[in-house]
C-alpha cells in the first residue's frame, strides 16, 4: 500500500468579487531595508495592515539591551516568538522562541531584551493602538495602523524601495 494520499481536485469556485487578495511573503526578508527602524535597536517588518478594522501584523526585532517603551493596549495583541527571548519589566516570565503570548486589553508593559540575547524576533498581531504612557499612565504618544504605514513610507522612500513598497501589505 502506498503511503501517498491523492489530493482532491482544486476548488474551482470563484472567489467572491469583494474578497481581498492574499499576501505571501518571506517573513524574515533577505533585503535588510525592509526592516523599519522604530527606536534605538528596535525594528519592525510589516506583514499586514488592515485599514478597515485598525489592526496590523508585523515582526518585531529588538537587539541586545534594546527596549520598547512603556505602553498600554486598548485592544488585544497576540504574539509568537520566532527567535531569541524577551520579557516585560512588569511580569516575571520570559518569552522564548516558540512561546505564544496574549496581551489583554488594559495591559501596560515595557518590553526588554537582556544582554544575554543578541537579537529577538517576534510576530505580533495588534489591534487598535499602542498607547505610550508615562510613569503615571498618562498618554505621551501612540501608534496605530496609519502611523505604522506612514513610518514605512518614510523609511522606504529613504532607503530607495519607494513609498509605495508598503502598499503590498495593505488590505
Ligand atoms: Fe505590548
Amino acid at each position: 500500500m502506498s503511503d501517498k494520499i491523492a489530493f482532491p481536485a482544486p476548488c474551482t469556485i470563484p472567489m467572491p468579487a469583494d474578497a481581498r487578495s492574499e499576501i505571501v511573503t518571506m517573513a524574515i526578508p533577505e533585503d535588510a531595508r525592509v526592516w523599519v527602524p522604530q527606536a534605538d535597536r528596535v525594528f519592525f517588518r510589516p506583514l499586514f495592515f488592515n485599514t478597515t478594522n485598525g489592526q496590523w501584523c508585523n515582526l518585531l526585532k529588538v537587539c541586545k539591551s534594546g527596549f520598547l517603551s512603556r505602553h498600554r493596549h486598548p485592544a488585544p495583541v497576540h504574539g509568537y516568538v520566532v527567535k531569541g527571548k524577551w520579557r516585560y519589566l512588569e511580569h516575571d516570565w520570559v518569552a522564548t522562541a516558540g512561546s505564544y503570548v496574549f496581551e489583554p486589553p488594559g495591559e501596560i508593559h515595557t518590553l526588554v531584551v537582556d544582554e544575554d540575547c543578541d537579537e529577538m524576533i517576534t510576530f505580533f498581531n495588534i489591534s487598535g493602538a499602542m498607547i505610550y504612557v508615562d510613569e503615571a499612565g498618562q498618554t505621551v504618544g501612540y501608534e496605530d495602523v496609519h502611523t505604522k504605514i506612514e513610518m514605512c513610507r518614510n523609511h522606504y522612500t529613504k532607503v530607495g524601495l519607494g513609498a509605495d513598497y508598503v502598499n503590498q501589505f495593505i488590505r
